[in-house]
């Protein structure tokens, strides 16, 4: 089975207040220079040698801080170890704000075909609020210089249930990205994340706390909005023109191999192994640079695990989860395995049971967490 690989940056300009990702302040590019090293260091020790991948994905942090040629580095360690398909696609993740035309021209050089980038909001008193370090023309220059610069394959997040974000806000929101007309939209439902300056905010209220009905009226607006404009949404947070579905992403949720490095970076082998890295950028550094391992985990999945994973990721999908795929990988029959509970979800409208296939109504996908619920 062919491989997707992910590379972790972990530095961004600022710390937006809702983050809890690994990530650490952009000081300047001799600290990311140590840590690009420490990157290829990791890759060249890889135990993949020849191994063919078709998805490469920068994600982070903001991968687009990096320069040109401390990308260049990291592609060429890939491409010692790993045998990258012509066609592969290669995502670079971004942030308003920190682009060049310059360095956007030499990262596709590079190879870079599919920009993600973080828009949110086009509400500039909201990205202030979020502590996003830019504005919303900020993305829409972005936006505009991919475009020029030649990228044909851009996705960018919106995030939904802002603090104070009415509907019809939201509305506007949708209605200018679909203006802007890229390739690929993610769409989250604001989470507040405990330890964040948001959360503080909100239990301290300051700010108000999420408000669950309005954000299911924004999740349905969005999958009309969406649809009206001829994007299909092929994953519960994600849009997609027809052929522009991501590739890489798709490799998690069908529980393919995924190769990661970097801080805080997970694997998959695609069979029973799954392992993660160091989630402190100066102990991961720390320790390639002295030829230790950074795998903090290691384990392998057992059968029982692994279906249940499968079943519910696969859930995450538009065509869903089918009966043969499930029986062919693990000797079982889902409609027998989960009849009851999925016939308690069919009940509900959660879920719609076909002959080979169980997928998510459109209110299924809103509260996909009370169907996965079932499997773990
Ligand atoms: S840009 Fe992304 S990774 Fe960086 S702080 Fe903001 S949300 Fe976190």
């Amino acid at each position: 089975m062919r491989a997707g690989i992910y590379i972790h940056i972990p530095f961004c300009k600022s710390r937006c207040s809702y983050c809890d990702f690994a990530t650490d302040i952009y000081r300047g590019s001799k600290a990311v220079d140590r840590y690009v090293s420490a990157l290829a260091g990791e890759i060249a020790s890889a135990e993949h040698k020849g191994r063919v991948a078709d998805t490469i994905y920068f994600g982070g942090g903001t991968p687009s801080l990096l320069t040109p040629k401390q990308l260049e580095k990291i592609v060429e360690s890939i491409h010692e170890i790993f045998d990258i398909r012509d066609n592969a696609e290669f995502t670079l993740e971004m942030n308003p704000g920190t682009v060049t035309r310059e360095n956007l021209d030499e990262f596709r050089m590079l190879g870079v075909n599919r920009a993600s980038f973080g828009v949110q909001t086009f509400d500039d008193h909201a990205l202030k609020l979020l502590a996003r370090g830019h504005d919303a023309t900020d993305a829409r220059d972005t936006f505009s210089m991919l475009r020029a610069s030649g990228y044909s394959n851009i996705s960018f997040d919106l995030i939904a249930g802002l603090p104070n974000q009415t509907l019809d806000a939201w509305r506007k929101n949708l209605r200018e990205a679909i203006a802007l007309e890229p390739e690929h939209l993610s769409l989250y439902i604001l989470e507040i994340h405990e330890g964040t300056p948001l959360a503080e905010q909100v239990s301290s209220k300051r700010q108000p706390a999420p408000d669950e009905d309005l954000a299911g009226e924004m999740y349905k607006l969005m999958q009309k909005e969406l649809g009206a404009a001829g994007y299909e949404q092929y994953e519960i947070s994600n849009f997609a023109r027809p052929g522009f579905e991501s590739k890489h992403n798709n490799k998690y949720w069908r529980l393919e191999p995924v190769f990661g490095f970097g801080v805080s970076a997970h694997s998959f082998d695609g069979i029973d192994r799954r392992w993660s890295n160091e989630r402190d950028t100066n102990r991961y550094v720390g320790l390639v640079e002295t030829g230790s391992s950074p795998l903090v985990t290691d384990e392998k999945l057992d059968d029982r695990q692994l279906s249940a994973e499968f079943a519910f990721l696969n859930l995450r999908l538009r065509e869903g989860l089918k009966r043969s795929v499930y029986r062919s990988r693990y000797g079982n029959d889902v409609f027998v395995e989960y009849g009851e509970e999925l016939a308690r979800l069919e009940k509900l409208g959660l879920v719609a049971i076909f002959d080979n296939s169980v997928v998510l109504t459109g209110q299924g996908m809103l509260f996909s967490n009370e169907v996965f619920e079932v499997f773990v």
